[in-house]
């Protein structure tokens, strides 16, 4: 099995704690988790009060210190990106010891399309693609993020503009392949309206020909989700012709073989 390398605990909107979700992974024979709790400059209603970010460390840091450990454990964290907030953005970053960032676009101004589902029906979709495809573009632009978090979000109830996707997805896979980010195949969209991973095959296709690196991501939000997924997205990588994923340590990228 592979590194998860997106998952939430009780410190953010998940459920179970940090020991909870390594011996979940380690009962799954996932050899490394990265957690990604949410953290945002702007308060937000699943992201963990700043004032618990050493607490986080701290307990990450406890895991990654126990010998006895089954599997290893990495200080990730899932940043909401906002295109003018970026240098209290890096600040944030920079206070903290991570091993590596997920930079997620979930709002587009004050509209958090992720969980407000209202709005949907009331705006133009494709005004609402064009809008997302150019802040997660300006997201990997940043140098903020290691790597660029569930990079379709926009389709997750199923909305979709009247145009073909190829165009945009292309234009934004040139962009992650410029920047020098990691994508990560989020499994989780299985589970959500649009029923695909993030990005869509279509997408990933994109990303594989401009090469862009991959890390592997479940975004489980109970300990049950971990690794959710990952025999087909691990399929789905090779069929592409992908070798290896990415793994972080320090914020440094390291290759696994596939
Ligand atoms: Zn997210
Ligand atoms: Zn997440």
């Amino acid at each position: 099995m592979l590194p998860d390398y997106h998952m939430h605990t009780f410190l953010s909107d998940g459920k179970d704690t940090h020991e909870d979700m390594v011996v979940s992974a380690a009962y799954k024979s996932i050899p490394e988790i990265g957690f990604t709790d949410h953290i945002s400059v702007k308060p937000v209603g699943w992201a963990m009060d700043i004032s618990n970010i050493p607490l986080m460390v701290e307990k990450v840091n406890a895991l990654k210190q126990d010998e006895k450990s089954p599997i290893l454990v990495k200080l990730g964290g899932e940043i909401d990106y906002f295109p003018d907030r970026e240098k209290e953005i890096a600040a944030l970053i920079n206070s903290i010891p991570f091993d590596y960032t997920i930079g997620s676009v979930h709002f587009i101004d004050d509209w958090n399309f992720d969980t407000d589902i209202r709005p949907y029906d009331q705006i133009s979709i494709d005004k609402f693609y064009t809008n997302y495809f150019k802040l997660v573009q300006q997201s990997a632009k940043s140098g903020l993020f290691d790597a660029i978090g569930h990079c379709d979000l926009a389709k997750k109830f199923c909305y979709y503009p009247s145009f073909r996707l190829e165009r945009l997805y292309e234009e934004t896979a040139k962009v992650f392949r410029k920047s020098g980010v990691v994508v990560e195949l989020n499994t989780s969209g299985r589970i959500k309206p649009c029923a695909e991973f993030y990005p869509s095959a279509v997408f990933l296709e994109k990303l594989a020909k401009y090469k862009v690196p991959i890390c592997l991501g479940s975004d489980a939000h109970v300990e049950q989700n971990i690794g959710q997924f990952f025999d087909e997205a691990i399929s789905e990588l090779k069929a592409l012709g992908y070798k290896e994923v990415v793994k972080f340590t320090k914020r440094k990228r390291e290759a696994q073989r596939i």
